[in-house]
């Protein structure tokens, strides 16, 4: 400690905003370089070699091979997949004196796809799954929570390229498999959640997140133990509603109601229900018109706008993330004046489902939008919702007696409560930190960039991708941020900067000595140590630092080593007390710490 590159603070950072980012600066582990961008000091590079170091094993584990690819690229590559654009100010991009066009990559799948493509053409090169370990940027639109949310941070991402789709499913399980061994060896607590894929495209997809209060993202629980997050859930099909005892459809008058609530107060006053009970905004049928926006497709040379109609209960309201999710890789919007002009027979406030979808024709519309129901509108329930006419409104239109939709989608928002997409009960919410992610890309980026290889008839197809990624900063944070108290942080023993953090004490040259032959005789036996051995400085602030350092052992010489020749040894949070002679010490700190890594 006399001579190591550290500086503790007593105080925290001002602008530190979560328990991570507070101590890993305090201990001195990091350090800030620009908002998102720190440095690592010596303490952290070894905490984070170790992250690193487990991440490698599991992946070579599985048979996957570490190559390693620069982080500042060409934008070729990724005009090609449309990221360049995609990525909007999220990536660093940059010239060079020739005024070519580069970016610092926030992700390299355009460059393993390139990769194999220029080495591999046969599918009796297949399967290959590479990886790397390294530094991407992503210009974050708001850096926060230290190492958590960088705009430079490490990640390891994974590719798998496979001749079929089985062989991606294969390659999926195994890395998922490696992420729990990697999760589980760093005692970091995560749930796999089904997610949707998102912009990358492609199909089935996990992310595995650390639940804790700071987390960013929510995800849904069920009492199965199975996970979702909000955009993937998916309402079970709920059964069809008896029918038979209500009464025709009929239209009626409700002046001046164009609000759900203005709707019920007007039904409740002028046209009470039947079975005694009043209105409610579950009663509605709320259409909403939303406009797709595709993109070019064989139809179409152009971007071009779909108007649809969506129809969800009244007490609900449309998760616009939910249902785009819908019409990936569609984005959505709601439907502007200009959109709606092409529809006149949407009447606004009081859009109902006749002039729409299946019914449209009937009804004499040309060219109608489509109508989705949301999975909330079952099968023969009947609905209060509008009539296409101003102040006009339909009473018991029944879903699948009167009006049929041409799909179902899921937009409204998920409540607390609602039941399971595997039926199991009710779904809760958490929040967590996303950690780590698998996806099956499918074929999105072989077609892309043209990476094929022949076949077994010597046809050329396409290749099976997958790619998995692992935050490993991120992940450094996160277990600083589950393993800590308030005096310092406490790793797990795998990847603490060392094992065992001694303290010699006093102003005694014998106590120094003791210290100085365990230390000698701990490491002789391959164990870490941090030695404490800084004259001048008082045992309070020693014990203080090492509190805060969270090394998982500690070992005093001081006054008892003068006294009784003992040395006391104890776990980092003051645990497990014992006072050893001097001569045994090592070898009890060794067993301690063997049991610690078992
Ligand atoms: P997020 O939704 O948190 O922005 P992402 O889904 O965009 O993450 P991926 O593209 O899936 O991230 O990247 C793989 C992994 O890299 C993530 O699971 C996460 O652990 C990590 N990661 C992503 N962005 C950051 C960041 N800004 N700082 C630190 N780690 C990050
Ligand atoms: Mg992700």
């Amino acid at each position: 400690m006399s001579t190591l590159f550290l500086r503790t603070l007593r105080e925290d950072p001002a602008d530190a905003d979560v328990d991570s980012a507070k101590l890993l600066q305090r201990a001195g582990y990091i350090r800030k370089a620009a908002p998102g961008i720190w440095t690592w000091l010596p303490l952290g590079l070894r905490v984070l070699n170790k992250i690193e170091g487990i991440v490698r094993e599991e992946m070579d584990g599985i048979g996957a091979q570490e190559v390693h690819f620069p982080a500042l690229l060409p934008r070729e590559p990724y005009e090609a997949t449309h990221r360049w654009e995609e990525y909007g100010d999220n990536i660093f991009r940059l010239k060079d004196r020739h005024q070519a066009d580069y970016l610092l990559a926030p992700t390299h799948e355009e460059m393993f796809t390139l990769l194999v493509k220029d080495m591999y053409s046969s599918y009796k090169d297949l399967p290959v799954v590479l990886y790397q370990i390294q530094t991407k940027y992503r210009d974050e639109f708001r850096p926060r929570a230290g190492l958590i949310r960088g705009r430079e941070f490490v990640m390891k991402d994974a590719y798998s390229f496979n001749i079929d789709e089985e062989g991606l499913k294969k390659a999926y399980y195994d890395q998922r498999g490696a992420y729990e061994r990697v999760f589980q060896r760093l005692d970091l607590k995560y749930v796999p959640v089904f997610a949707m894929s998102g912009p990358m495209g492609g199909s089935a997809s996990e992310e595995f997140l650390a639940p804790m209060p700071i987390g960013e993202d929510t995800f849904a629980l069920a009492p199965s133990g199975k996970a979702w997050n909000v955009e993937a859930l998916t309402t079970p099909e709920l059964p069809a509603v008896d029918f038979s005892n209500t009464p025709a459809a009929h239209k009626e008058a409700t002046p001046d109601a164009k609000t759900i609530d203005k709707m019920i107060e007007r039904a409740n006053a002028d046209h009470p229900r039947a079975d005694g009970r009043s209105w409610e905004a579950s009663d509605i049928l709320k259409n909403v018109a939303i406009t797709i926006k595709h993109p070019e497709d064989e139809d179409h040379d152009e971007p071009w706008r779909e108007v649809v109609v969506v129809g969800v209960p009244g007490d609900r309201t449309v998760d616009m993330k939910r249902l785009e999710a819908q019409f990936a890789p569609a984005e959505i919007e709601e439907s502007t004046e200009e959109d709606l002009k092409k529809h006149p027979e949407l009447v606004l406030g009081y859009i109902g489902p006749m002039v729409l979808g299946p019914q449209a024709e009937k009804a004499g519309v040309e060219n109608p939008c489509r109508y989705f129901v949301d999975a909330h509108v079952v099968k023969g329930s009947a609905w209060f919702t509008g009539a296409d006419e101003h102040e006009v409104d339909y009473y018991d239109l029944v879903y699948g007696r009167d009006f049929e939709a041409d799909g179902t989608v899921e937009a409204v928002e998920v409540r607390h409560g609602d039941m399971s997409p595997d039926g199991s009960g009710p779904l809760s919410f958490e929040r967590g930190v996303e950690i780590g992610q698998v996806f099956q890309l499918g074929l999105k980026y072989s077609k892309a960039l043209d990476l094929k290889v022949l076949d077994q008839n010597g046809k050329a197809v396409p290749v099976w991708m997958g790619c998995y990624g692992i935050g490993v900063s991120r992940v450094l944070a996160c277990i600083a941020e589950t393993h800590h108290d308030e005096r310092g942080l406490a790793w797990p023993s795998v990847i603490a900067p060392a094992q065992v953090h001694v303290v010699a004490t006093g102003k005694n040259a014998e106590a120094f000595e003791a210290a100085e032959n365990l230390v000698s005789e701990l490491e002789a036996k391959g164990i870490e140590v941090i030695y404490d051995d800084r004259k001048k400085v008082s045992p309070g602030v020693k014990f203080k630092d090492a509190e805060l350092i969270g090394v998982p052992l500690v070992a005093v010489a001081g006054r008892d080593t003068v006294n009784n020749g003992t040395i006391e040894v104890r776990d980092r949070d003051g645990e497990n007390n014992v006072a050893v002679p001097v001569a045994e010490a090592a070898g009890v700190i060794a067993e301690r710490v063997a049991a610690l890594l078992k």
